[in-house]
C-alpha cells in the first residue's frame, strides 16, 4: 500500500486522464496530446480500438477501460469473452482497468502485471464504513491504482469518497462520488491526495457529473494544484453551463489568492445547505467554505437560509450571493448591478425612460427593481399571469402578459427569461419591431460567442449588451464581498471572451 506523507497533501499537480467515448480522429488526438497524460479507451462505448494507431498521435499513457453494465457502462458480455478482451487488452495497453467484483480471475491476473492494474469499483451511494470495506476487498490483490466511485443522488451522500481519501492518506487510491450532485467531489479528491482525474476527451461525458477537459483546464485551472485555503462555489441547477467558475479561478490565479471555486448541482437547496454547509463535513476535510454565488432556482431560499441579509436582498426577494462573516451567513444580491453597470458603461438614460422587463424570475424580479430604482418607467411583462401579476404587485410596477408585449414602445428591452440557451429556442421577441433607438440587454449567455437576441438585435442596428457581460457586472460586487478584493474589469472580459462596450 502507497502510503504519504501529509506534505504530500499538496500534491503541485494531478494527472489528467482524458476519456474516449467515441472513437477519435487523428485531429483531435492530436490536440490531446500535451493537454492531457492519459488517454483512456472506455472500449465499452468506442468499440475496440487500434492501441498502435492511439500510441502513434498520442504521447501518454494509455488505459483500457471496458465498464460493465453493472458498474454503470455498455459492457455485457459473457465473463469469458469479457477475459479474452482485457487479456488481449493487458498485452498492448499500458494499463487496464480491472472490476473488483468480476475481472480478479486468474487467466486476467497473470496477464497482467500488478503495475499495470488499475483495481476498481462503482456502485450506489455508500458510507465511509462500506467504502473502506470495498477498498480492503480490492487491497487484497496488488495494483498501481485502486478506484472507488461511489454514486451520489442526495446531498450528503457525495462527502463519503472525500472522507475515505482523508483518512487513508494513500497515493494510489482515486475516489469520489458520480453523479451531478458528487461532480464537484472530483475536483476536491486531488487536494486530498488522488493522483488521476477523469475528464470527458470531448463534449461527451462517459459518466454523471465527468468534467470536460477543456473545463478543467480553463476552468479550474488543472492539473496545477495551486495551494488553497478557502473554498468558494456557484449553486444551482443547472449549473455546469456557468462561466463563472471560469471567471472566480481565473481571477484569484492572477490575483494570488489561494482559493477555489466550484461549481454545486443542487436539487433542494435545503438539504445541501444543512448535509454540505451547516454540518461542517467541509471543514473536517480540511477545507473552509468562505462564500457562494446562488443561481436559478435557488436564489429565494438563499435570502431564506441566511443568519443576516442585506436590505437590496430583502426587497429584491433573492440573495446571488452568501458570505460567512464573523460565523455567520449572510445574504446579498449583486443582480441589480449586472444589468444597471453595463447600461451606465454605455451611458444609456434611464429616468423615465419607458423600460420592458420580460421575466418575472429571481433575474427579472432583480432587473426590474434595478432599473425602476434608477428612475426608468419599468414594466414587468411574463408569460405566466400569477407569477407575472404577483411579482408586479411586490415590486408595486404594472404587469403586461406576454401575448399583449409590443417591443416598440420601449427604450431599454431585458430578456431575463432562460430561452436562447439553445438554437432551437425562438427569440423572444423580434428585435425589427424595436423602436430605433431601442438598447436591448440579454441575461442569458452562451460561452464565447454572443446569443441570437443580441446577434438579432446587433443585426437590427441595436445596441445589444449580451448575458456575459450582465456576469462580469454583477460578479463584480460579488468578488469583493466574498474576497474583499477588487475585479479587474478588463481582465474579467478577456477571460469571458466580450469585446470592450459599444
Ligand atoms: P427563473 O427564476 O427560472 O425565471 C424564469 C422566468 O422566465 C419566468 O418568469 C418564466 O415565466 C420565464 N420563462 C421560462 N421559460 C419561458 C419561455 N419558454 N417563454 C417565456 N417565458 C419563459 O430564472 P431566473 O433566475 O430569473 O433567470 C432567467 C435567465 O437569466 C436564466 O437564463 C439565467 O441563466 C439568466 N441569468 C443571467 C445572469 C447573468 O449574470 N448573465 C444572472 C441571472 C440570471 P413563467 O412564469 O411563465 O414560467
Amino acid at each position: 500500500m502507497a502510503r504519504f506523507s501529509e506534505a504530500a497533501l499538496t500534491n503541485s499537480r494531478v494527472i489528467l486522464v482524458a476519456t474516449l467515448t467515441a472513437p477519435p480522429g487523428a485531429a483531435e488526438l492530436a490536440a490531446l496530446a500535451g493537454r492531457a497524460d492519459v488517454l483512456e479507451v472506455r472500449a465499452d462505448l468506442t468499440g475496440e480500438l487500434d492501441p498502435e494507431w492511439l500510441r502513434g498521435r498520442f504521447p501518454g499513457e494509455l488505459l483500457y477501460t471496458l465498464r460493465s453494465r453493472a458498474e454503470g457502462g455498455a459492457a455485457e458480455q459473457s465473463s469469458g469473452r469479457r477475459q479474452e478482451k482485457l487479456t488481449a487488452a493487458a498485452a498492448a495497453y499500458d494499463l487496464v482497468d480491472l472490476e473488483g467484483a468480476r475481472d480478479l480471475v486468474p487467466e486476467v491476473l497473470e496477464a497482467l502485471p500488478a503495475g499495470r492494474r488499475l483495481i476498481s469499483w462503482h456502485g450506489p451511494p455508500a458510507t465511509r464504513a462500506e467504502l473502506e470495506a470495498r477498498l480492503a476487498e480490492l487491497g487484497g490483490h496488488q495494483a498501481r491504482l485502486y478506484k472507488l466511485v461511489a454514486e451520489a443522488r442526495q446531498p450528503g451522500q457525495e462527502l463519503a469518497p472525500l472522507a475515505i481519501l482523508r483518512s487513508q492518506r494513500r497515493s494510489d487510491l482515486i475516489a469520489f462520488a458520480s453523479g451531478q450532485v458528487g461532480a464537484w467531489t472530483r475536483l476536491l479528491a486531488p487536494r486530498l491526495g488522488a493522483p488521476w482525474i477523469f475528464a470527458a476527451a470531448g463534449e461527451v461525458s462517459a459518466a454523471p457529473g465527468q468534467p470536460t477537459l477543456t473545463a478543467l483546464r480553463d476552468d479550474f485551472r488543472l492539473p496545477r494544484l495551486d495551494p488553497i485555503e478557502r473554498l468558494y462555489g456557484i449553486v444551482g441547477r443547472p449549473v455546469d453551463h456557468s462561466l463563472s467558475p471560469r471567471l472566480h479561478n481565473r481571477l484569484y490565479e492572477q490575483l494570488g489568492l489561494p482559493a477555489l471555486y466550484l461549481t454545486f448541482h443542487v436539487e433542494a437547496f435545503g438539504d445541501f445547505w444543512l448535509e454540505v454547509v451547516e454540518s461542517g463535513s467541509l471543514r473536517e476535510l480540511g477545507f473552509h467554505l468562505a462564500g457562494l454565488s446562488v443561481t436559478a432556482p435557488h436564489k429565494g431560499v438563499a435570502l431564506a437560509v441566511a443568519g443576516a441579509s442585506s436590505p437590496l436582498a430583502e426587497r429584491v426577494g433573492a440573495a446571488n450571493t452568501l458570505v460567512v462573516r464573523d460565523g455567520v451567513w449572510e445574504a446579498e444580491t449583486t443582480d441589480p448591478e449586472g444589468v444597471l453597470g453595463p447600461l451606465r458603461a454605455r451611458r444609456v438614460v434611464l429616468t423615465e425612460t419607458e423600460t420592458a422587463v420580460l421575466g418575472a424570475g429571481g433575474a427579472g424580479r432583480a432587473a426590474a427593481f434595478a432599473l425602476a430604482r434608477a428612475g426608468a418607467r419599468v414594466r414587468l411583462v411574463n408569460r405566466g399571469r400569477t407569477r407575472g401579476e404577483r411579482a408586479a404587485e411586490e415590486l408595486g410596477l404594472p404587469f403586461v402578459p406576454l401575448e399583449e408585449f409590443d417591443p416598440g414602445r420601449f427604450g431599454v428591452v431585458v430578456h431575463a427569461t432562460p430561452g436562447g440557451l439553445t438554437d432551437e429556442d425562438p427569440l423572444p421577441f423580434d428585435p425589427a419591431r424595436l423602436a430605433v433607438e431601442a438598447v436591448v440587454v440579454d441575461l442569458v449567455y452562451r460561452r464565447g460567442e454572443p446569443t441570437p437576441l443580441v446577434r438579432a438585435a446587433r443585426a437590427a442596428g441595436h445596441q445589444a449588451i449580451d448575458g456575459r457581460e450582465v456576469l462580469l457586472h454583477q460578479a463584480a460586487p460579488q468578488f469583493r464581498l466574498l474576497t474583499g478584493r477588487e475585479l479587474p474589469l478588463g481582465e474579467g472580459r478577456r477571460i469571458l471572451g466580450l469585446e470592450e462596450p459599444r
